[in-house]
């Protein structure tokens, strides 16, 4: 497993849309295990691949220490529900902001091995999932951020 380096905000590569894996070749693999050592490292809940430099629509999500979600061509299939809570980015190191967000989401995807699963969180979940699906579409926190945390 390798060390990536994270993107910071003002690259242009955070405000692509990715594109969709359609086979999951081991250098995929190998980007889902590094993206996973690159989250930890940085201490941080979730990683989108253009974090990364990446173009491709993956994401990982580590809300509960050791269950890390692996996400590959992610989509919010259902929501429910509103919060507001603050949130930050490991490409925007040092800005917090409060933003509206669904309580409940669920999310289809595929895992490592191609197959389709699906999974719903709540709270902190919901948000890491909606904020990491949200890179894949180049979209940022501060765009749609209520107002900024001290
Ligand atoms: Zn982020």
């Amino acid at each position: 497993m390798a060390k990536l380096k994270i993107v910071k905000h003002g690259d242009e590569t955070l405000r692509k849309v990715c594109r969709p894996i359609d086979q999951i070749t081991p250098r995929i693999i190998t980007l889902l295990d590094d993206m996973i050592e690159t989250m930890r490292d940085a201490d941080g809940c979730g990683l989108a691949a253009p974090q990364v430099g990446i173009l491709r629509r993956i994401a990982v999500v580590e809300v509960e220490p050791g269950e890390v979600i692996e996400l590959i061509n992610p989509k919010i299939i259902a929501f429910a529900g509103e919060q507001e809570e603050s949130e930050g980015c490991l490409s925007i190191p040092g800005r917090w902001g409060i933003t509206k967000r669904p309580m409940h989401v669920t999310v289809r995807a595929l895992n490592r091995k191609g197959e389709t699963f699906e999974i719903s969180g709540s709270e902190l979940l919901a948000r890491a999932l909606c904020h990491e699906i949200d890179h894949l579409d180049g979209k940022l926190f501060i765009d749609k951020m209520i107002r900024e945390v001290e």
